[in-house]
């Protein structure tokens, strides 16, 4: 059973999915941030208005290219801003990344079963927990 207040639910299973909110800081820094308050870079990671700025991960929207805000893009965006870092101070030419559009998920269903998604293919089993760990 679940409630607002007022009005009361029967339900089996709840899924609750919240999106991600960006910190008020990075909109206090008089950047330019997405719609969501996310800093927004180029495909290079750098803040469109100061290339020596960069952001990744959950911070960072790349203009143009909507992508969820996942681990998955944290992590591949580590080794291009790590090489561009490096470019910056010490010369050599800049990476640029393309978020992939979609990506494996894997949800616990708490039943001890996953829930397994990627692109339309869609698996609820025990076993689906060995490949996300
Ligand atoms: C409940 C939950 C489940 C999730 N499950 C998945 C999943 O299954 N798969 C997936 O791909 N993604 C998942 N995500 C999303 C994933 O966790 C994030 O997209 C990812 O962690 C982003 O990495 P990040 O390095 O950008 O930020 P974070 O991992 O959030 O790292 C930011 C770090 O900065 C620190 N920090 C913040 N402010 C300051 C400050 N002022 N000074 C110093 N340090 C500071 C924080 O403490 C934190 O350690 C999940 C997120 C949540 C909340």
């Amino acid at each position: 059973m679940m409630s607002n207040g007022t009005d009361s639910l029967s339900a089996d299973c709840i899924i609750w999915s919240t999106g991600a909110v960006a910190t008020p800081v990075l909109s206090r820094r008089g950047l330019p941030v997405d719609e969501q308050g996310f800093l927004l870079t180029s495909s290079k990671l750098q803040c469109t208005a100061d290339p020596m700025v960069s952001a990744v991960g959950d911070s960072g929207s790349i203009s143009g290219i909507p992508f969820a805000k996942a681990g998955v893009h944290a992590v591949r965006q580590s080794p291009v801003l790590w090489h561009n870092l490096r470019s910056i101070l010490v010369g050599g030419p800049m990476t640029s990344i393309t978020p992939q559009h979609d990506f494996l998920k894997i949800l616990n269903t708490g039943d001890g079963r996953e829930l397994m998604l990627y692109k339309s293919l869609a698996i609820h089993a025990r076993w689906c927990w060995t490949i996300k760990t």
